[in-house]
């Protein structure tokens, strides 16, 4: 009999597995997808990455490959477990489960560390964090480092580490239900070549991602109008691991009508294209305005830096009449767009006059959407400096402001790009205890029974601080591998509360 089992083949998966390992356990990976399309979303990130450091020291620890030049030309300034709290309190506007909450930030710093000793490495993220002001590269938002080979490589990664350790990882291997009575979990029911078969094992760590590859479930817990929505990433993660535990009795928890979402290339395909990854995204909307159908911004898009905002604007685009919007810029800043913009697959316009521009934003009313570039380029405060590092206060100071960043739309040629709403994941999951076991109805925990990742309920809600989703995985997936991997071998676990 395997001891411990592994449900999903993603970052938070492979997590548990390393870590089941690291106490004796034998270990066995069941993931949905086949071998060509396995990783779940972990694979379609760029793989950035959110933790507490006190500054370049700890990340030439966790790096120790980065030069002294790369060091010299780089501010990585320092992000405190402080900050790290404080981000994650703001953004779910002070829900987050305050346990689950302490775990994921103290635990940061050394599971990244643990990460590393696992084979797994990382990079500092040079275009997309930090932009280049009197020749240093200054990064801002709490988000510094990105695994090496972005979400490939993560995966890629994470695989040989759990090979190495020999652990057997099936592909195509859809587990269907849980093992289950009185005493617990003792395995699972998985259909693999269209053949369902019985594994068992001793403890089983469900890390299966969200519903957000489910229309139905969407639809039903996140509202109307989802079933419109683009999925971002992998379109195996249609909720069964959730589905399955809730059959035996454990807790729902979170926010189940929440959910991460962005706005997205609006001619995108379903599911995600794994040759595009997250390419489909277009997150500079700081640097420029949004408009709708109707001609109208709708958002404040210079609230705060992107990490902060994205998460919940795609939910904001959803809303808009056609689920569309076209974010429009000036050739002033189109050195800071991000390299998504300049990929292949982008429904995109130009003209050299905002008059021509506004004629050709399909869907939208021409006089209308004219009116309000104008009255934003009148609102602009252009006596404050621009400074795309840090909040700036450069406002366009109108009833809906647009509060940093602003600049005129006055240079062409100018760019527009239309997105709709692509949904990353869904917040709501499972109520687990502080050792990452799950627990039933009556919050007692289920013996055997494990959850991580996106299946973890009760971290976000409304929003998320960008790089933190990866973070959780590994964080909660160590946990969740550690308790079982122990609990299969027959050893109790010191509180896993403590810092470690
Ligand atoms: C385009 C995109 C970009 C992103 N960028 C970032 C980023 O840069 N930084 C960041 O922190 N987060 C990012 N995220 C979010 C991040 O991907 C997730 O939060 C994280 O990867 C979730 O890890 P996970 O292991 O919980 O789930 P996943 O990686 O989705 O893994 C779930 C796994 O479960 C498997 N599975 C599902 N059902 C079954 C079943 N019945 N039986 C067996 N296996 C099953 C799936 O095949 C999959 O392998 C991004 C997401 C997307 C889509």
């Amino acid at each position: 009999m395997t001891d411990v089992i592994i449900v999903g083949g993603g970052n938070a998966a492979f997590a548990a597995a390393v870590a089941a390992s690291q106490q004796g356990a034998s270990v066995l990976v069941l993931e949905r997808a086949p071998e060509a399309e396995a990783g779940g979303n972990t694979r379609f990130t760029a793989g950035a990455i959110r933790f507490a450091y006190e500054g370049a020291e700890d990340l030439r620890r966790l790096m120790p490959d980065l030069t002294d030049d790369e060091c010299a030309r780089s501010d990585f300034g320092a992000y405190s477990e402080d900050q790290f709290f404080e981000d994650m309190y703001r953004v779910t506007e002070y829900r987050t489960d305050p346990d689950l909450c302490e775990l994921l930030v103290k635990n940061s710093r050394a599971t990244m560390q643990w990460m590393q000793e696992a084979g797994l490495r990382f990079q500092p993220i040079w275009g997309r964090q930090a932009f280049l002001v009197d020749g240093k590269f200054t990064f801002w938002g709490g988000l510094t480092v990105e695994a090496w080979g972005g979400g490939e490589g993560l995966v890629e990664g994470w695989t040989a580490s759990a090979k190495k350790r020999g652990i057997e990882i099936r592909y195509g291997a859809r587990v269907v239900s849980l093992i289950a009575d009185d005493e617990g979990v003792h395995g699972v029911r998985v259909k693999q070549g269209g053949k369902t078969t019985e594994i068992h094992a001793k403890c089983v760590v469900l890390a299966a991602g969200g519903f957000q590859a489910n229309v139905e479930w969407r639809t039903r817990y996140l509202g109307p109008s989802w079933d419109l929505a683009k999925v971002r990433g992998t379109r195996f993660s249609t909720g069964d691991g959730l589905r399955m535990a809730l059959e035996i009795g454990a807790a729902p928890f979170g926010q189940w009508s929440g959910c991460h979402a962005v706005g997205w290339e609006k001619n995108a395909p379903e599911y995600g294209d794994l040759a595009v990854g997250d390419g489909f995204q277009k997150h500079s909307y700081p640097f420029g305005v949004m408009i709708n159908a109707e001609g109208e911004r709708f958002v404040d898009e210079g609230a705060d830096f992107r990490n902060y905002t994205y998460a919940k604007y795609g939910r904001e685009i959803l809303k808009q009449p056609g689920q569309f919007a076209w974010q429009v810029f000036d050739s002033k800043v189109k050195h800071l767009l991000r390299d998504e913009y300049r990929i292949k697959q982008v429904t995109k316009v130009v003209a050299d006059t905002l008059e021509e521009l506004v004629q050709k934003l399909d869907g939208v009313n021409p006089g209308k959407a004219l009116a309000t570039l104008n009255a934003y380029n009148a609102a602009v405060m252009t006596d404050v400096p621009f400074n795309p590092n840090v909040k700036d206060g450069r406002r366009a100071d109108l009833p809906l402001p647009k509060s940093n960043w602003a600049n005129t739309l006055e240079t062409g040629p100018f760019e527009a790009y239309a997105i709709t709403c692509g949904i990353t994941f869904t917040f709501g999951g499972l109520r687990i205890d502080t050792g990452g076991n799950v627990l039933d109805v009556d919050l007692v925990p289920i013996p055997g029974l494990y959850a991580a990742g996106e299946m973890v309920g009760g971290i976000f809600y409304h929003n998320y601080p960008g790089g933190t989703g990866l973070m959780a995985g590994a964080v909660f997936g160590k946990i969740a591998g550690t308790a079982a991997g122990a609990a299969a071998k027959g050893q109790t676990l010191r509180d896993m509360t403590a810092d470690r």
